[in-house]
């Protein structure tokens, strides 16, 4: 679904920009309801259990020295980690982008021994690399059948829709949409919903579960993403909730993990602070329900064959942006989106991308190049509650005034003549630099606005300015400017 950028996916074609695409969102009134019943309870969750450790700056910060430190050395970390793996009985590939991502996997597949059937379909763990890449569209170009076994992931994948969440990826979807999507659904993919299936929620997760399970057992190629790797030891962790990962970790013969180059920690110790900071940041919880870790392959236990797929894909270009490699520090715990009050409005469709909300921000137009994504760095209002949530303090109103300024830059390039916008701010520094022009400006401003004001309100403002008071109260002029009050009446007086 995601479309390529030079290859390298991540935005889904053919989306409109964020303005256009969030003004059809807030028109959706189920959808704000849907999204602001699931932020709000994940923000009091995370709030609770951030708020039971007194150390929770210091593990803050801690994250947040880890992952600097860790980009700084990248390319030592990731040769580290190869070592490890392939001493550890696994192999490691490289992928430049999602195009080489693709091939690299399905060749995987098609390698695997075993019957036509069984090699023609993988089960997979949730995993925004994968998605990012457009896995699931380039194997059933193959003829490979990709089944997402999360049980949001499977949702929306029968639902032929797009993810809006991070870690709940069918947040825009209620309880009887997904009823009525698991009874006329299910049966195309397998195994069909039961018969009288209600919208309780341990019924629609008895109805994935039965739907799953025959898939988890047939399956003989799993391809997953990854939370973190150990450069040391060559471990790769996946944090879960519901046990598909663990299935699919545990029981197919091949596994293949694709993982973004910045997922690397450089030693075992590190994950430490950050098995205690992504629950508590993500799902509200003290530790994750499932935490599997695995080192290479080992005889007679689990796969019989492990293949790391080391992604770049525009995080190279990233790192070489000293202000918005930050985002690479990014562990995926979707904070920074339930408190987000644009995303709580608009949802993560609107977004246009893989990776929605403010990380989505200032992550997609670095990976696919601020011209595919102009509009994202502005759908903010910088009040910051991003920065206050992210457990690897990311400094994202920094970046995204960072990369606005990036688009302005290529735009005013790209013109022959300055932009109205560009003209208005010229002819302001001219008024604001002498007080004699700041003295008539506002004169004349007092006199425009009487003419057209109504009740102290300007309605609409005439020719280029409507843009401005289409979507804003604009307050008529004081008929008295401050400067003249204050020579009226304070002129003079001692301090
Ligand atoms: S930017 Fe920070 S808060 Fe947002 S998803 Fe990433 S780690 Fe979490």
């Amino acid at each position: 679904m995601s479309g390529t950028m030079d290859g390298r996916g991540v935005v889904f074609l053919g989306s409109p920009a964020f303005p256009d695409a969030a003004r059809t969102a807030l028109a959706d009134t189920r959808l704000r309801t849907n999204l602001r019943r699931a932020t709000t309870t994940i923000r009091d969750k995370r709030l609770q259990v951030t708020g039971e450790l007194d150390d929770w700056e210091d593990l803050r910060a801690a994250g947040e020295a880890v992952k600097r430190r860790t980009l700084r050395h990248l390319d030592v970390h990731l040769l580290r980690l190869e070592e490890s793996v392939t001493r550890a009985g696994g192999v490691v590939h490289w992928a430049a982008d999602a195009a080489e991502a693709n091939r690299i996997v399905t060749e995987l597949v098609r390698a695997t021994g075993g019957r036509d059937d069984e090699t023609r379909e993988v089960v997979k763990i949730k995993s925004m690399a994968t998605q990012e890449i457009g896995l699931n569209e380039a194997l059933a170009e193959a003829g490979i059948a990709a089944y997402e076994t999360d049980l949001a992931e499977l949702i929306v994948q029968l639902a032929d829709d797009r993810p809006s969440h991070i870690l709940v990826p069918a947040i825009h979807l209620g309880r009887a949409e997904i009823r009525d999507l698991f009874a006329t659904e299910m049966a195309r993919w397998g195994r069909p919903a039961p018969e009288g299936l209600t919208d309780d929620p341990a019924a629609l997760a008895e109805a994935a579960r039965l739907h799953l399970r025959e898939k988890f057992l047939r399956a003989k190629v799993a391809v997953s993403g990854a939370n973190f790797a150990c450069a040391d030891t060559g471990t790769v962790a996946v944090v879960e909730s519901e046990g598909n990962g663990r299935m699919c970790l545990t029981l197919p013969e091949t596994l293949i993990t694709v993982m973004g180059i910045e997922k690397v920690l450089p030693s075992w110790r590190d994950l430490e602070v950050f098995l205690q900071l992504l629950p508590r940041s993500s799902t509200g919880e003290r530790m994750n329900p499932y935490t599997s870790m695995w080192t290479g392959v080992t005889p007679g236990d689990g796969p019989r064959a492990f293949h790391l797929v080391l992604l770049d894909n525009g995080r190279s270009d990233t790192l070489a942006d000293t202000v918005g490699r930050q985002a690479l520090n990014c562990i995926r715990c979707s904070a920074c989106l339930n408190v987000c009050p644009v995303y709580e409005r608009t949802g993560g469709h609107a977004y246009g991308s893989v990776y929605p909300g403010p990380i989505g921000a200032v992550l997609t137009p670095q990976l696919v190049g601020v011209e595919h994504a102009a509009s994202l760095p502005f759908a903010s209002t910088l009040c910051g509650a991003c920065y206050d949530a992210c457990p690897v303090k990311i400094n994202i109103p920094e970046v995204l005034t960072h990369l606005r300024a990036e688009v302005v830059e290529a735009k005013r390039a790209g013109r022959r003549l300055p932009s109205p916008e560009a003209l208005a701010m010229k002819a302001a520094t001219a008024v604001l630099v002498s007080p004699a022009r700041l003295g008539y400006a506002q004169r004349a401003a007092a006199l425009g606005g009487r003419a057209l004001a109504r009740r102290g309100r300007i309605g609409r403002l005439p020719g280029p300015f409507r843009g401005w008071s289409d979507s804003r109260d604009t307050p008529a002029p004081p008929t008295e400017s401050f400067r003249t009050w204050w020579r009226k009446n304070r002129e003079g007086e001692q301090g």
